[in-house]
């Protein structure tokens, strides 16, 4: 049941006085007050970035305020109003940094995309979005300019490099951004309007239809902040030196940059660089403490360590979520390199973070082994998210680490509806939102993941987690990649295959997989066969596609079934 909520005029009658509400300031919370702070209180700090046209670039928050609000100006010149939608189509760098407030920060909404959509889905979300303006880095030109004609409302393309880089474009209404910032003077003042006023938007990469827009406030980007900054969370303070390799088109880099410069952290920006040689000069030459990204990421550095026998010194903690993380990960980091993990869960509808794996009391005295498996969990709810499981006839289950069902969420971060009301009602009766992943909760508080709702594998009535398989699978050393869907068996209705993509010079058949897996997952779990491929499919937020992988083995069918 809903409870009741009272509006201040029935608060009057309730109490039957005038004053009920508190009496405090009422400052509303808009993001340009993260800039007014970094630039009053740790104006020298540094924000480094690898810059898309090549090179390197470092200043501080003093400057970054600044910039921000000559492209607020810029902005206005060009006739941007509050609530327009202005798209970026950009890697992690200082000059998104600045857009991101500068945008937001003069009332209108930052649209970020994610360039590995296709065009037809950049097509449609800059269109149903209405961008009247974009920023794109000098990488994305080529691509905006096959598919320009289609962008039915964007009036200017302003591209992201100084005027040294600017690149011949058949782009039409082109501007070199450093001269959009050199026009302006910076004599601007943060205007001040209502905290619920849409400050982001972030389209979801939705398996099937369009992709939905989520439209972040500048009060649920403002309270995520302060949750990304406890330190019962990511807890970035003004001593980390963070590098968010999440993509700032990714779910806000999930609130990194918003969370660095309210802090006062150290900000490392590697731009369109993700290979793991660089990242790892980054994180050893810039004093990197914290980092956050997917698994594939944490996967790629982990090989270059070992095959190279090199550390990472500074490195403390890295956050990884997105997909989940397998045991073999988590250890390795924790056991060969001394960095904690952080499992996290989240998506974009939820700003995005949801559940930290981080240790609460009740684990505090478990054995190590006994913690190690309740890290490979997604964590537990943070504060300012509920957090339910819920069966198919909407019934809360218990917190028993067993009974599993759809993970429902509720929250000041948490979506209420898409942009443009898309896919209509999308809360439960009580105000739940329905997070389309299956999970159970333990007696701990710790929330665990099984699959998606609709990857999950129904044997014989029962389900079977194809996360669980993956995370085993990926712990044996000839495994780079694996990914399990279930397919038609005419006894058990379905049964897992699992799909693999083995390391280079490794191999390893059906039959000394299933030998792996025996003990690490229930004996009717064990996949009915094994295929190899070269490449598994991947989404354009890097996780793998079931979807596409189901697509290709649709006319597989098992050697005994
Ligand atoms: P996105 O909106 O692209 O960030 O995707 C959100 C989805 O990613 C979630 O609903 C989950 O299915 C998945 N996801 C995010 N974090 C994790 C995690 N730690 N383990 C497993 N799945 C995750």
């Amino acid at each position: 049941m809903r409870s009741q909520t009272y509006s201040h005029s029935q608060l009057k009658c309730v109490s039957g006085r005038d004053i009920v509400l508190g009496q405090m300031q009422d400052w509303p919370l808009l993001i340009t007050k993260f800039l007014d702070h970094g630039e009053i209180n740790h104006p020298n700090r540094e924000i480094f970035s690898m810059l898309p046209e090549g090179g390197e670039f470092r200043y501080n928050y003093a400057a970054l305020a600044l910039r921000a609000r000559k492209c607020a100006q810029g902005l206005e010149r060009l006739g941007i109003k509050l609530g327009d939608r202005v798209g970026t189509l950009a890697w992690n760098t200082h000059r998104h940094m600045e857009i991101w407030y500068g945008v937001s920060g003069m009332g209108a909404v930052t649209h970020t995309i994610n360039p590995r959509l296709f065009p037809e889905q950049l097509i449609y979300i800059m269109n149903h979005a209405e961008d009247r303006l974009l920023f794109l880095d000098i990488t994305f030109v080529p691509l905006i300019e096959k598919i320009a004609d289609e962008l039915n409302t964007v009036e200017h393309f302003v591209i992201m490099v100084g005027k040294e880089d600017m690149p011949k474009t058949s782009l039409k209404n082109v501007i070199c951004y450093e001269d959009f910032i050199e026009a302006e003077d910076g004599d601007y003042t943060w205007p001040t309007f209502d905290e619920n006023t849409a400050c982001g938007l972030c389209y979801t990469s939705g398996t099937t239809g369009n992709p939905k827009g989520v439209l972040y406030s500048h009060r649920s980007n403002f309270l995520h902040t302060l949750l990304a900054t406890s330190g019962d969370t990511l807890g970035i303070n003004a001593l980390t030196t963070i590098l968010p390799i999440v993509p700032m088109f990714h779910a806000n880099a999930w609130g990194v940059p918003y969370a660095a410069t309210a802090s006062g952290a150290k900000l490392v920006l590697n731009g369109p660089v993700h290979d793991p040689e660089t990242l790892h000069m980054l994180i050893e030459r810039e004093g990197v403490t914290m980092a956050a990204a997917v698994p594939t990421v944490w996967m790629g550095l982990l090989k270059f360590l070992k095959a190279t026998g090199k550390n990472c010194c500074k490195l403390k903690m890295v956050t990884i979520g997105g997909s989940a993380v397998p045991r073999s990960m988590i250890k390795t980091f924790q056991d060969d390199y001394g960095v904690r993990v952080n499992h996290a869960w989240g998506m974009t509808e939820s700003s995005p973070l949801g559940s930290l794996g981080s240790e609460n009391g009740a684990i505090q005295n478990l054995s190590e082994e006994a913690k190690l498996d309740i890290q490979c969990k997604q964590g537990r709810p943070v504060m300012g998210v509920e957090m339910c499981v819920k069966n198919d006839d909407g019934e809360m289950l218990p917190r028993d680490g067993e009974s599993s069902g759809r993970l429902m969420i509720k929250g000041p971060w948490v979506i209420d509806k898409y942009f443009k009301a898309d896919g209509g009602e999308i809360l439960d009766e009580d105000g739940w939102f329905d997070t389309g992943d299956v999970s159970c909760m333990d007696q701990y508080g710790y929330m665990q993941i099984t699959d998606r709702a609709k990857d999950v594998i129904k044997s014989g009535g029962e389900w079977i987690s194809s996360i669980d398989l993956e995370n085993a699978a990926v712990g044996h050393p000839a495994v780079a990649e694996a990914a399990v869907i279930g397919v038609y068996h005419p006894k058990w209705d379905e049964r897992p295959l699992m799909v693999i993509v083995e390391e280079e010079g490794e191999s390893i058949d059906h039959a000394e997989m299933n030998a792996y897996l025996t003990g690490k997952v229930a004996k009717w779990w064990l996949p009915d066969d094994l295929q190899k491929v070269d490449d598994l499919p991947h989404t354009a937020t890097g996780k793998i596609s079931k979807k596409d992988l189901r697509d290709v083995f649709k006319d597989y069918r098992f050697p005994d079934a």
